[in-house]
């Protein structure tokens, strides 16, 4: 739908408050489109209290599908464009479910809630992936999914940002309502869960993970596990590096429990048993922001936008929730679905 937008303006300055997965997506398509940006992060560089640090990075339409809204596959599939043209080194090896036996029934289940797999048997699982031969008697193989590394593909946004010729201040944690006061100047909020002052619906839902390394196991690709309560999964990263993940807890402190670091690294071993000898790097959590009905938004009110309650789809949905943003301050298009104008 098109409606004429008060930001309607190609020239004004925009200020994004908040670096992490949401801002850095917005920062970079408004700097690309001319705008002149400032990026506002409270953290330094290393972006230690974003919940996208903790974050696994997989980019999954196809897999989601099966426990979230149409929406997320829309806009997912959307953004998947986006990280090829932006970041054309992104990993696209796709991704895999398997289950133990016992979980036979969930895994068809989920077989059955998702599109864009193919069901590769024992033989054919080895052939993409020879540590899991002999491992899983079938897998569900979805060839266009793709993964990043939270804390790699971050400073590499922050650069092309940079290069697009805009700035970013970290340490930096200014009042939005500051801001936004400032002349023509356009806010977009990305600050995920510190934004309850002014969107007090938000909850945090924890993921906890772990980070391991070994050299016994190779992986190209995520792999999931069918659990009963979690999607657990193991994610290769470089270095030798794995990380499992992730819980979904409706809470808010930090933290592994001792519960869920079981469950996480039986995980592992349930993929491979040489996980068994590799070495614990790190355990971690992060707050998930999420609105009530687990959907983003992006709300307008007059020159500030907010872009929030990306849940446990940030990485995966980025992208089109800033083609979205830009394509309204510039043609005042409105997307119904993710939208709302006061
Ligand atoms: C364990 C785990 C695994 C996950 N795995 C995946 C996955 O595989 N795929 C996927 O798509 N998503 C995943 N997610 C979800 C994803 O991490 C979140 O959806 C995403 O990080 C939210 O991004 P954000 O930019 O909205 O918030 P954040 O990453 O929290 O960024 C907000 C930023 O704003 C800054 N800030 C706050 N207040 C201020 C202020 N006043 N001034 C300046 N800066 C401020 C903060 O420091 C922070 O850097 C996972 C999450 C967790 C916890």
């Amino acid at each position: 739908m098109y409606q004429g937008s008060k930001l309607a303006r190609g020239d004004s300055p925009v200020s994004v408050i908040g670096a992490g997965i949401a801002g850095a997506w917005q920062a970079l398509l408004f700097a690309q489109a001319g705008h002149r940006v400032t990026v506002h992060e409270r953290s330094d560089e290393a972006m230690m209290l974003s919940t996208s640090h903790w974050a696994g990075g997989m980019l999954a339409p196809y897999c989601e599908a099966e426990s979230s809204e149409p929406l997320i596959s829309r806009l997912g599939l959307r953004a998947l464009d986006l990280w090829r043209r932006e970041l054309p080194d992104t990993p696209f090896n796709g991704s895999l479910v398997v289950a133990h036996s016992r979980d036979r029934n969930d895994f068809e289940r989920f077989a059955r809630l998702t599109c864009g797999h193919r069901r590769l048997d024992a033989r054919a699982l080895a052939g993409i992936e020879p540590s899991l031969e002999g491992r899983f008697r079938d897998a569900l193989f979805f060839p266009g999914e793709g993964h990043v590394e939270p804390r790699r593909v971050l400073p590499k946004l922050h650069q092309r940002i940079i290069a697009a010729g805009g700035t970013i201040k970290f340490n930096s944690e200014p009042r939005v309502a500051d801001i936004a006061a400032d002349g023509d100047n356009i806010v977009i909020d990305c600050r995920g869960l510190a934004a309850r002052d002014t969107e007090p619906e938000l909850r945090g839902v924890k993921g906890e993970l772990i980070l391991i390394e070994t050299g016994e196991v190779e992986l190209a690709r995520p792999v999931r596990l069918i659990h009963p309560r979690w999607p657990l999964y193991v994610i290769p990263r470089e270095d030798n590096l794995f990380m499992l993940g992730a819980t979904s807890i409706e809470a808010e402190d930090t933290g592994v429990s001792v519960r869920s670091a079981l469950e996480l690294l039986g995980a592992a071993y349930a993929v491979h048993p040489a996980f068994a000898e590799a070495r614990i790097v790190e355990f971690g959590s992060g707050l998930r922001p999420a609105y009530p009905d687990n959907l983003p938004r992006i709300e307008v009110d007059d020159n500030r936008i907010a872009v929030n309650g990306l849940y446990r789809h940030g990485f995966l949905i980025a992208p089109a929730l800033a083609e979205l943003t830009l394509a309204y301050v510039q043609c005042g298009r409105i997307d119904n679905e993710v939208m709302q104008c006061a």
